[in-house]
């Protein structure tokens, strides 16, 4: 191949105290908290829609739960869902059209810009200071500068593009499934069962649900590693939410991993509608109607920070001194990574626990904060901290940290920690009751 060199430079097309990189639960939470605190803000989001999995991964309900007064409970009020408690009622899934509108209003604020259809394709280093990030627009390829970057993509790409150590998965190398979340409409509701998962012991004539699933995966039904039937009520009567279809051995990370993912996702769904409304009573005249615009992924890289935190902990219900968000609240809920179901015959339930402000701290990077699913921890733990609820708050969190490091001119590794706590509880945010 002939050599080349590339050497166009890219124009700056923005300068901000923080970018907020994706425009998940956690990114939407990170700019909205670091605006209120007077920060210039950039969210920048490769989709054309806010809001990361509550949106368009089509993926429901918002579980998990914190302490009291985070923008959790903001961004729930405002999207009218019942409160659930994962751990022993079933949830409501939200309505997910509504939530594409309520998410682009709430992130409306003066300070904040948003870069919408804008993938982040790298980090700008000056040694080892994030000065910058290279995105990619309809108008070109540009650079938007920023004093501290929130990653939120889920993925880690920023820390990732920056040189920041990750992990991914579990020793093995393995990560858990991804899944295409579906809405099935027309379910009868005078008959038909609904089941969140294993958790859920509901039966199906006598028998539990869910092992009814697994023996019509047997009698070659339902092919074997869709025998976890998980299905939620919405807001609507006669909806159900699905949380069925999924892919082992994919690395969302990877490319060529993401479309023969896509297609197989989206062949399992014909598959399952077939099974319920032949198998399942209530279900006869159900159909699709609506579906993610991607695939959802549960796993991807952890950022390694200044702590990583582990299931024990989470288990023990640990207290941090540098705690930033608190009461946390999930099950140790691993999709397995290696076939059907759950990787964990038992529940793993969890004391309600600390995320320190080191976990969102990645190594070998300044000016850098995680926020989200990508932050540092264990793969055990992170099948916890993962949910929604959590991400909201460790977003809000993170968000706040970065304002604080842009006006004081400090990397994120040398912020006074009860500065933040200040601000957090001056806003409402409990992070130290029993
Ligand atoms: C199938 C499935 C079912 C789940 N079920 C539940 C459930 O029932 N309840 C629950 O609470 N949680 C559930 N989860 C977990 C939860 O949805 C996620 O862990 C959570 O959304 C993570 O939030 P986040 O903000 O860190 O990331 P995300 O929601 O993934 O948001 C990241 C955002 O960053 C953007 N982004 C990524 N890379 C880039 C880039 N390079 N440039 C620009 N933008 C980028 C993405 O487009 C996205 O908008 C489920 C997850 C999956 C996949």
């Amino acid at each position: 191949m002939e050599e080349w060199n590339y050497e166009k430079r890219f124009p700056v097309i923005g300068s901000y105290d923080v970018l907020v990189a994706g425009a998940g639960p956690a990114g939407i939470c990170a700019a909205v908290a670091a605006a209120r605190m007077g920060a210039r803000v950039a969210l920048i989001e490769r989709y054309g829609v806010l809001g990361g999995n509550l949106t368009a991964g089509y993926v429901g309900p918002i579980l998990g739960m914190v302490g009291k007064g985070t923008m959790r409970d903001e961004i729930m009020g405002l999207l009218g869902v019942p409160e659930n408690d994962m751990i022993g009622e079933i949830g409501i899934a939200h309505d997910m059209e509504r939530a594409k509108r309520v998410l682009a209003e709430f992130v409306a604020h003066e300070n904040i810009h948003v870069f919408l259809q804008t993938p982040i394709g790298d980090g700008i280093l000056k040694g080892t200071s994030l000065k910058g990030l290279l995105v990619m627009t309809k108008e070109g390829l540009g650079i938007l500068e920023g004093k501290v970057t929130v990653d939120a993509t889920g993925d880690g790409d920023v820390a990732y593009f920056a040189g920041a150590p990750v992990e991914k998965g579990r020793e093995d190398g393995l990560m858990q499934p991804v899944t295409l979340e579906f809405t099935l409409e027309g379910v009868d509701e005078s008959r038909a069962v609904t089941c969140i998962g294993d958790v859920d012991d509901v039966e199906l004539n006598g028998e539990r649900f869910l092992d009814y699933c697994a023996r019509c995966a047997e009698q070659g039904l339902l092919p074997e590693n869709l025998a976890a039937v998980r299905l939620h009520r919405t807001a609507r009567p006669g909806q159900r939410q699905v949380n069925t279809t999924q892919c082992n051995g994919v690395d969302a990370t990877r490319v060529q991993d993401l479309y023969l993912a896509e297609r197989e996702l989206r062949s399992q769904m014909e598959i399952l509608v077939k099974f319920f409304r032949e198998n399942l009573p209530g279900y006869e005249k159900c159909w699709c109607m609506a579906s993610g615009d991607t695939l959802g992924v549960r796993e991807t890289r952890r950022v390694i920070g200044e702590y990583v935190i582990t299931a024990k902990e989470l288990a023990a219900g640990k207290r941090f001194e540098d705690v930033v968000v608190h009461k946390a609240e999930f099950i140790v809920d691993i999709h397995n990574p290696a076939g059907a179901g759950q990787a964990e015959d038992k529940i793993q339930y969890v004391v309600p626990y600390d995320l320190p402000y080191r976990c969102f701290v990645p190594l070998k990077v300044e000016n850098l904060l995680t926020a989200g699913r990508c932050i540092s921890g264990t793969h055990r733990a992170h099948a916890s901290y993962r949910v929604m609820s959590i991400c909201m708050a460790m977003g809000e969190a993170a968000g706040m940290a970065a304002a604080l490091c842009a006006k004081d001119g400090c990397s994120p590794r040398s912020l006074d920690v009860k500065k933040l706590q200040d601000a957090l509880t001056k806003k409402g945010v409990d992070l130290f009751s029993e």
